[in-house]
Formats: C-alpha cells, sequence, structure tokens
C-alpha cells in the first residue's frame, strides 16, 4: 500500500485491493485529483450526488446586472454535481449530518424560539415526553450498565425454548431485541403498533386536550378558544422493532400567542401522562388494538435552562437520521418477499418486514398500506413530524442557508433583490467510481470530526458540557 493510501486509511479500514489501487492512480495524477477534491466541496462531500447539465445565472433585481454566471461546461467533468439531501446515514452521512443540524435546529427553535418563531414561545409551558411501545413478547436486552440479560421469565414456553436467558451480551450483539420465542413473540401486533402509531397520537393529543379541559374546569370547547397544543415528534425504532415516540409539547394561545394565565407545565405533563395511559386505537376488524407500553417518561421542560434546551434538541436530532435497522438494509422499499430474502438483516427484522409484507395483502388492513411501508416494519409517515405552528420548516431552513451562502458569494446583503435563471437536467445519480466515493466519503468524514471537535472546544470554553 502506498503511503498516500495508507494515510487515508487509518486503523486499517477493510477496503477492496482495487479500491487502494485506484488511489493510489488517482494521487499520482495530480489534476485528477484536484478535480475530485473540488467536485467533492461543490457537492459537500455527498456520497450519492445527482449529476446535471444546465447553467444558472443570477441577476441583480435592482439594477439588472449579471452577477454570476455558471454552467456545467466550465466544470472539469462536464456535469454539476448537487448534493442527494437525504436524511438517512447510512446512505449519505454528508447529507444526513446536514439534515441532523436542520433537525436540531427545527426542535430548538420550537423551545426558545429564533429562526423565525417568536421568543416569547421560551415561557409557554412546556414538556418532553417519551411515550414507549408495550411488549409484544420477551426479547433479549441489555441493562444500560452491562450485565446479564434482562430477559426473564418462569420456565420454558409451549415451543419448549427457555423463558429466561442469563447470557451477557455484548453493546452490538445481534441477538438483542430478538424474542426468545419467535414462535410466541407477536410480531403482527408488533407491526400493526408501528402502522397505528400515528393514529395513536392524534388520538392523544385529543384526549390531552380533553383531560387539560378538566383540569382547568372548562369544557373542551372552551379550551379550543383559549389554547392550542404544538408539537414536534420523532419516531425511534428500538432493537426489537417497535417505535418509541420522543416528543415535545407546548402549549400556545388559540392564536399562537403566549396562552392566557392559569395554565402551566406541569398541567400539561399531568394531562398527557393520563391521555397515554387511557388512550388507544383499535386495528381494523377487530383484531386488537394499540395502546402505549407502561413505561412513560413526561418532564417539564424549561427552555430557560440551556443545557438542557440543548440536550432535548441534540436528542431528537439524533434519531430523526436512523431508520428501522441500522445498516441501511430497509432503507428503500421492497419489491417482494425474495427483495426481502436478498437483504442483510438480523432474523427478527426480517420476520417484522415479512410479517408487514403478508399482512399488506389483506383486505381489512388495506388502509395501513402495509407493503408500501413493509421496508419501515409497518411504520408509515416521517420520522420527525410536527405540527404546523411548532417551528420553522426544513425547506425554510435549506432556503436560508442558500440564501446566506449566496449573499456570502456576492458579498451583498442576504435581503437583496436577486433574480435566480437556472435550468438543469438530470443526467445521472452518484460518483464515477467506489474510488472516487471512498474518497470523498472519507475526505467528508474527516471534516466531520474537524467540525465536532471544534464545535466541543467552543462548548467547553463557555464551560458546557458537550
Ligand atoms: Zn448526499
Ligand atoms: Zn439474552
Ligand atoms: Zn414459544
Amino acid at each position: 500500500m502506498s503511503a498516500v493510501a495508507e494515510a487515508l486509511l487509518p486503523g486499517g479500514f477493510d477496503v477492496a485491493p482495487e479500491v487502494v489501487a485506484g488511489i493510489d492512480a488517482l494521487a499520482a495524477d495530480e489534476q485528477a485529483e484536484a478535480a475530485l477534491e473540488a467536485a467533492a466541496r461543490a457537492c459537500r462531500h455527498c456520497s450519492e450526488p445527482v449529476r446535471l447539465l444546465g447553467r444558472s445565472t443570477t441577476v441583480d433585481g435592482e439594477t439588472g446586472e449579471i452577477l454570476e454566471s455558471f454552467s456545467s461546461a466550465d466544470t472539469p467533468g462536464g456535469e454539476v454535481l448537487k448534493a442527494c439531501g437525504t436524511r438517512r446515514a447510512s446512505r449519505c452521512p454528508a447529507c444526513a449530518a446536514t439534515y441532523q443540524g436542520d433537525a436540531r435546529q427545527l426542535v430548538r427553535a420550537g423551545i426558545t424560539g429564533g429562526k423565525g418563531v417568536e421568543e416569547s414561545v421560551a415561557s409557554h409551558p412546556m414538556v418532553f415526553a417519551t411515550l414507549t411501545a408495550p411488549s409484544f413478547g420477551a426479547v433479549h436486552r441489555r441493562p444500560g450498565a452491562g450485565g446479564p440479560c434482562q430477559a426473564r421469565g418462569p420456565g420454558r414456553c409451549q415451543h419448549g425454548r427457555s423463558r429466561s436467558c442469563l447470557a451477557h451480551h455484548g453493546e452490538h450483539e445481534g441477538v438483542l431485541g430478538a424474542p426468545l420465542c419467535p414462535d410466541c413473540y407477536d410480531s403482527v401486533g408488533a407491526v400493526l403498533f408501528n402502522a397505528q402509531l400515528s393514529e395513536l397520537w392524534r388520538r392523544t393529543v385529543i384526549y390531552t386536550r380533553r383531560r387539560l379541559a378538566r383540569l382547568a374546569g372548562i369544557t373542551p370547547k372552551a379550551l379550543d378558544a383559549l389554547v392550542r397544543l404544538s408539537y414536534v415528534k420523532v419516531a425511534e425504532f428500538q432493537r426489537r422493532g417497535v417505535v418509541h415516540l420522543h416528543v415535545i409539547v407546548r402549549l400556545d394561545g388559540a392564536g399562537g400567542g403566549m396562552p392566557p394565565a392559569g395554565f402551566s407545565a406541569a398541567q400539561l405533563a399531568l394531562a398527557l401522562r393520563i391521555a397515554a395511559g387511557q388512550v388507544s386505537a383499535p386495528h381494523p376488524e377487530g383484531r386488537g388494538e394499540a395502546r402505549w407500553g407502561e413505561q412513560l417518561e413526561c418532564a417539564v421542560l424549561d427552555a430557560s435552562a440551556p443545557e438542557q434546551v440543548r440536550r432535548v434538541a441534540n436528542y431528537l436530532a439524533k434519531y430523526s437520521t436512523k431508520g428501522s435497522d441500522d445498516d441501511g438494509a430497509l432503507d428503500r422499499r421492497l419489491c417482494s418477499l425474495e427483495d426481502l430474502a436478498a437483504r442483510r438483516l438480523p432474523p427478527h427484522l426480517r420476520r417484522m418486514a415479512e410479517t408487514a409484507w403478508r399482512l399488506g395483502e389483506l383486505e381489512a388492513l388495506k388502509g395501513l398500506r402495509l407493503r408500501r411501508w413493509a421496508h419501515g416494519l409497518g411504520l408509515r409517515a416521517h420520522f420527525l413530524t410536527k405540527s404546523r405552528g411548532y417551528s420553522t420548516t426544513f425547506k425554510a431552513l435549506r432556503a436560508g442557508r442558500q440564501r446566506h451562502r449566496r449573499a456570502e458569494r456576492l458579498a451583498l446583503p442576504e435581503d437583496h433583490a436577486l433574480l435566480v435563471l437556472a435550468k438543469w437536467c438530470y443526467v445521472g445519480r452518484g460518483w464515477r467510481s467506489r474510488v472516487e466515493r471512498f474518497l470523498v466519503e472519507q475526505a467528508g468524514r474527516q471534516l466531520e470530526e474537524a467540525r465536532r471537535f471544534a464545535s466541543e472546544q467552543h462548548l467547553l470554553a463557555r464551560g458546557v458540557s458537550p
């Protein structure tokens, strides 16, 4: 291995020999290396950039002067690369890091204000809650601090399998989350729970409002005229393949401003707690119902405590880039059971996806669109969703970033009137070779690490623990 390849592959990276040979060849060609670096910078180290042909011209809206003109014909590769923008860390680490940053800002703006959100929201009653899924059968679980498996039960099941496990599982062991007996485990119930998550949450909000009205001693209708509930929620897949929901719920005035005096965060927390214990969403055709698990965390969120705000925002943002499995095997829609069989997955997640696929056939469950969402193990919808009034949007954050970059490039104020005339046509996706992709990802990773280090130093200098 050459010195260049070695420097790029620290810690014994497991890389195919042809990739190493490719790295060496590229290192010998200065021009090609510089072109790749420029292309990587242009799409901010995206793993699967969209390749485009075309041009864009930026005109000063006030003077009509052409400020910037850019054509794919001017680039070394003859194409313009645009970042893929995915949220999935398993698909593109660089774009997922950007998405995570936006998710953090979006969550945060809803707590403290900023990014177009009134700063007075910080004094609204607010709670942070985690709603869990119930048990669908015993699974292998590792205690947080290590120690023996938490699966405990008496004797053996009807299939002759032990109901207990005494093993000490490693943190990344594939068996974690797997049922002790796959035949006893209620995968149907688990898939249906995921599929009904949005409906269960919708009902939880209604129940919370009712309970809040009762605590305030008014009718639900009178409450509607006074306040609204704004929220952001993030779905987190557990290893067992069911979802937990992390939510921030904020009490606003009916029109969005400060809620009237007399409503407290403690009241809101109590209302949510009671609602979560009572609510259910019936499955179609008497196939049972979805309910929250008994484990419920619900705490008052204090917007004036920066540490707490940062922790909660980071926590929610972290889960926003994850999928239903760690390795991305379920990032894409399933086409068939054969397609599923070809993907590398832990057996219990495969079983969940298969269950979703098979249930999708049933006429009675058609409304849940389980085939379309079998790769989400039944979970429809996005991982991060919010009520309209909670905060800014991903779209607005992206547009703001673009505006900021352009203004910086052109040395103009951000609100300067500009007209951008662009025509692009799609030619393809991804890098031309594995070598290119590998090098770009590697450089992106190093940049991200440097960025993280700098931000940690910045926090430490301010006396905040990162
Ligand atoms: Zn990307
Ligand atoms: Zn175990
Ligand atoms: Zn069994």
